[in-house]
């Protein structure tokens, strides 16, 4: 399937849900903001954005969207940032531990270059951590670690889904968008 013909959905019931939106706009590729079940049949791949992952939990069991995304996992690519990943733990989709805030409060955010793996070569890009989670086990060799930061895994692909503790939104290369179209396009 070509780019064009994508359209990708951005669970949008919290938090940084519009810049996934723009990075996907710059890869000439279609969107669809995703707040209940029926937009999600609408989809190729999902994003789900950074936020506050209690809030997003609780948003998505009172809209009954829990049993679409585990089902929509089974078929298509989803794409986790930051409180994104937890909620992708939770529904099972990575074999890792992982600690909510894990390096610290909202005072501990920073930027950090890291090197990431990806087919086309290995490229050096600016991460942003916000209160991070901390990826703090991979307990399964299912998980590709494609980029880490002091020796912890930071973003991992585990199957079709893929997972960033940063925020590769907020920066102005959409290349790790660029690649999960490339995934749901295989
Ligand atoms: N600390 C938040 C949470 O655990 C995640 C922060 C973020 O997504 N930027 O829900």
């Amino acid at each position: 399937m070509p780019h064009a013909d994508l359209k990708i959905g951005i669970l949008a019931l919290q938090g940084a849900f519009v810049r996934h939106q723009q990075a996907i706009d710059k890869l000439g590729v279609c969107t669809v903001q995703v707040r209940r079940p029926s937009e999600l049949e609408l989809c190729d791949g999902l994003i789900l954005p950074g936020g506050e992952s209690t809030t997003m939990t609780h948003l998505l069991q009172t809209e009954g969207m829990w049993p679409s995304l585990t089902q929509f996992a089974k078929e298509k690519p989803m794409f986790g940032t930051c409180a994104g990943v937890i909620l992708m733990t939770k529904l099972g989709l990575f074999d890792i531990t992982i600690e909510r805030n894990g390096y610290g409060r909202q005072i501990h955010s920073f930027s950090a270059s890291l090197p990431i793996s990806l087919p086309s070569g290995q490229k050096e890009i600016e991460a942003l951590f916000i209160r991070a989670p901390k990826i703090t086990e991979v307990d399964s060799d299912k998980v590709e670690v494609l980029g880490k930061y002091q020796d912890e895994a930071v973003f991992i692909q585990q199957g079709h889904h893929l997972a960033t503790t940063f925020h590769p939104e907020l920066t102005d290369d959409p290349i790790i968008h660029r690649y999960f179209c490339d995934t749901i396009c295989l």
